[in-house]
């Protein structure tokens, strides 16, 4: 646990928050009251916890950091009701959260840094670069700051909005543990997605945690040449490299790797890149969610119409791949990573 979290309330289990109970001096029940007005009340500050002493309130202010986002901005889609939040941090960074409802329940999609250092071409989210990792208890509250605005239960919860999770992996990893305990809101692992860019090691490390979240890589290409064009990370990691992590982390797991893919028109929507693709992810057990690319203004990157969309995936599927083209959400308010922080801060909004 980096030295923050330490000092920080809403990131540390409940388990820690026994023993500091236990050391201070407090009866070990306390514990559990104080992570349920967290975790599961949601409280924003200790004013809200009637049950809790005014003596042990002051202790914990005095010992912790407690962590709540204000919404500054939420904008609603007049097309399919999807929300964006933009977040006001203690420090005064900024970061932002899309709520999406579907038939299967409501879904939340959270960031996990200030900005981002991997630098992908076609993103929004990097063109400022990075700024700061996100504490454990940062991710948690943008899921809990959402129930409390919208009045309802988030069920699905996908860690696809701005930053590299696994260049957060610490964070990342407790954020997860204490999202899906029993004693807080206890989302089901399987209802947890994290999306990487491909930072193979950490890929790896999580196979190892076993976990039952479904990993979600964001492929791109089907060449080392073309993906290094698009993303830096390419340079770093082989596709070989990287789809031998995918296939151990479906060994270690037994969940199935989502691959993303973001069209770009005349870039990587070929019949040519169809080939290569299955070549590339025929032989795993898969499934590739197309993205028809969000253009942002700063890049010339172009979306394909919708016939030529849906015939990439005819051609995927006649090959024998699980393949999906993503509904497109919040299209109206800024819906592509990263474009809501980066229109406030350069004062647009
Ligand atoms: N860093 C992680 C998660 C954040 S991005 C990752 O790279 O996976 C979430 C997904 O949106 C990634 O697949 C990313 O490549 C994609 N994405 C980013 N900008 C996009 C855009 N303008 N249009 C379509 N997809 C985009």
């Amino acid at each position: 646990m980096g030295a923050e979290a330490n000092r920080d309330i809403k990131s540390l289990t409940l388990k820690e928050l026994q023993n500091w109970i236990l050391e201070t001096g407090e009866k070990a029940y306390r514990a559990k009251q104080l992570y349920e007005w967290m975790h599961v009340k949601l409280a924003r500050n200790y004013d809200e916890m009637g049950n809790i002493p005014k003596a042990l309130k002051e202790k914990c202010e005095a010992a912790f950091d407690y962590t709540a986002l204000k919404a500054i901005k939420v904008q609603e889609s007049q097309i399919d009701g999807t929300k964006k939040f933009l977040f006001e941090l203690p420090d005064g960074n900024m970061v932002e959260s899309v709520w999406m409802r579907y038939k299967h329940g409501n879904s939340v999609c959270i960031s996990s840094q200030v900005g981002c250092r991997m630098g992908c071409s076609f993103c929004a989210s990097t063109l400022n670069g990075w700024e700061r990792n996100l504490l454990p208890s940062e991710m948690l509250e943008q899921i809990y700051a959402i129930t409390l605005l919208t009045g309802e239960r988030v069920s699905n919860v996908v860690v696809m909005g701005t930053g590299e999770p696994l260049d957060n992996y610490d964070n990342l990893l407790r954020f997860i543990e204490l999202l899906t305990d029993e004693n807080g809101l206890h989302i089901s692992q399987r209802n947890v997605t994290v999306s990487t860019c491909g930072i193979v090691p950490n890929m790896r490390r999580l196979a190892q945690e076993k976990l039952q979240i479904t990993l979600a890589l964001s492929l791109h290409a089907a060449t080392d040449e073309k993906r290094r064009k698009l993303m830096p990370i390419a340079n770093t990691y082989s596709l070989d490299e990287l789809i031998e992590a995918c296939a151990y982390y479906f060994k270690q797991t037994g969940r199935r790797i989502t691959f993303e893919y973001s069209l770009i028109s005349g870039v990587n929507d070929t019949k040519e890149d169809v080939r290569e693709l299955t070549d590339l992810i025929g032989g795993l057990n898969c499934h590739i969610n197309l993205i028809p690319v969000n253009p942002i203004k700063e890049r010339d990157f172009k979306q394909p119409d919708r016939a030529a969309a849906e015939s990439f995936k005819n051609k995927l599927e006649k090959n024998g791949i699980n393949v999906t083209i993503r509904r497109e959400m919040g299209r109206d308010i800024d819906g592509a990573c990263g474009q809501l922080r980066r229109k406030y801060i350069a004062g647009q909004s």
